[in-house]
């Protein structure tokens, strides 16, 4: 009998994860929960040593973690918890372990429980979810049915291995990193081990321009200690900060205000990774704690800007609405676009892309007024409006007004996302300063054209 031995160790040094599913070595499916899993190993100190993916099956299963445990004394398993005869990593972890696996009934009271208070009668096959690997610890799993396990034995002498099995649904496993596996480790975790960080986000800057600028943090603090990460228009910096756990927020402080001097107030965000607030959640916060609004009048982004805007909880204190506006006709009258402007300058210029702004906020009653009108591509460029041109426009209170003329490069997909981004980050910078950023910002159209 195995039973729960205590484990030999306090702190797991090194960890192996393996991820369990056919899908996963299909082309349709990428093993992304290893990500997650490593982002806790990491904030915990604990050493990744590899990690595998295979398919349902019991001897692959046990033949993979019989490997890894030479290696790591951790080893983390997602996947193959589900109801379904292919759900195999119960099976394969006792077969390795040499122990059995049977129905737990106190968890299959609790999962008929579950399911009585949704008013569901329970599918049979739903049994096979109360399995428990013999001396297993059962891991509640607040976001499904399957509960994960923890399970402690002795091999490889003298060293031991616990094994985290855990459910493949990316939201289960999250929700077991944060209640199972992550104070588990916190527990275990020597001073010292792991780090504190902290993220701080930009739009609107190329990685570049980012790189050149923080160079001299870089320098100061260690290329270790800050990562950058690229997404279209916005990028992500981490702080890290390890060693004696006291000396890690007044460090992690001093590198905050070395990137804010060298990167001003195109910060949005400083703060946690998980949960950290979106760009347009952070545009929205600065518009309430004003008590504004702001309205939009969308062309070639065919409402993605509303789209991400009403993404965020408690939008409508300033969100208050807008306009899908295509054609020619629609610009005149919902924005009331004047004929003539459209006439001399065209759809997508300058003076068509202000007056959407001030047809937006006018009508709408609202704050700030957006207008966006471009060319997204493939095709509809020429040669002085080549695929990529995009007039963004603000226009807010006492007659405020800025106008960005972009040649974004990329796709359609990419010319539309960017047209967003930079319509926020131009309500941002009215926001903070009252004037607008133009010039200033990357991706600016070579040169000028049209009236002033
Ligand atoms: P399972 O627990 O194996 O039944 O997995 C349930 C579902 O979660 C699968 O159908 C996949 O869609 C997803 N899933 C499983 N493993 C992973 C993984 N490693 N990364 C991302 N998604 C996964
Ligand atoms: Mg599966």
């Amino acid at each position: 009998m195995h039973g729960c031995k205590p484990p030999r160790y306090t702190a797991p040094v090194k960890a192996s994860i393996l991820a369990v599913g056919d899908e996963l070595l299909g082309t349709d499916r990428l093993d992304t929960n290893s990500l997650a899993l490593t982002e806790v190993l990491r904030r915990r100190g604990v050493e990744l040593v590899s990690k595998a993916v295979v398919g349902d099956d019991v001897v692959v299963i046990a033949e993979a973690l019989d490997a890894l445990r030479e290696r790591a004394e951790l080893l983390l398993v997602t996947g193959g918890l589900g109801p379904t005869r292919d759900d195999l990593t119960r099976e394969g972890v006792a077969r390795l372990l040499g122990r059995s696996v049977a129905v737990d009934e106190a968890e299959w009271d609790r999962i008929e429980r579950g399911f009585r208070k949704l008013g569901r009668r329970i599918p049979r096959v739903n049994r096979k979810q109360a399995e428990r690997v013999e001396g297993a610890e059962m891991l509640p799993n607040r976001a499904g049915v399957a509960p994960g396990q923890r399970i402690e034995d002795a091999a490889p002498s003298p060293r031991g291995t616990t094994y985290f099995l855990f459910p493949g649904v990316p939201r289960e496993l999250h929700a077991l990193l944060e209640d199972a596996l992550d104070p588990w480790l916190a527990a275990r975790a020597e001073d010292g081990a792991g780090f504190d960080q902290v993220e701080m986000r930009v739009a609107c800057l190329p990685e570049s321009v980012v790189e050149e600028r923080i160079a001299q943090v870089y320098e100061h603090f260690g290329d270790g200690n800050v990562s950058v990460l690229a997404r279209p228009g916005e990028i992500r910096l981490r702080l890290r900060a390890g060693g004696a756990v006291e000396g890690r927020a007044p460090r992690l402080a001093e590198m905050e205000a070395a990137v804010r001097d060298a990167l001003g107030d195109a910060v949005f965000y400083v703060g946690p990774i998980e949960d950290g607030v979106e760009f347009e959640g952070a545009v929205g916060g600065l518009l309430a704690a004003r008590g504004e609004t702001v309205a939009v009048a969308e062309s070639c982004t065919g409402g993605l800007l509303g789209q991400r805007l009403t993404a965020t909880a408690g939008s409508s204190a300033w969100f208050v609405g807008g306009y899908l506006t295509y054609s020619n006709r629609l610009k005149k009258r919902l924005l009331g676009v004047p004929r003539e402007t459209l006439v001399e300058y065209g759809a997508v210029s300058k003076p068509t892309a202000l007056a959407m702004a001030a047809g937006a906020r006018e009508r709408c009653g609202s704050d700030y007024g957006i207008g966006i009108t471009g060319v997204a591509g493939p095709g509809g460029g020429s040669e002085s409006r080549p695929v990529g041109t995009v007039h963004i426009a603000v226009a807010g209170p006492a007659d405020s007004r800025s106008h960005f003329e972009a040649r974004f490069p990329g796709d359609r997909a990419r010319v539309r996302q960017l047209s967003t981004q930079f319509a926020l980050e131009m309500l941002r910078r009215m926001l903070l300063s009252g004037e607008g950023p133009a010039d200033a910002l990357p991706w600016a159209a070579p040169s000028r054209m049209g009236p002033p």
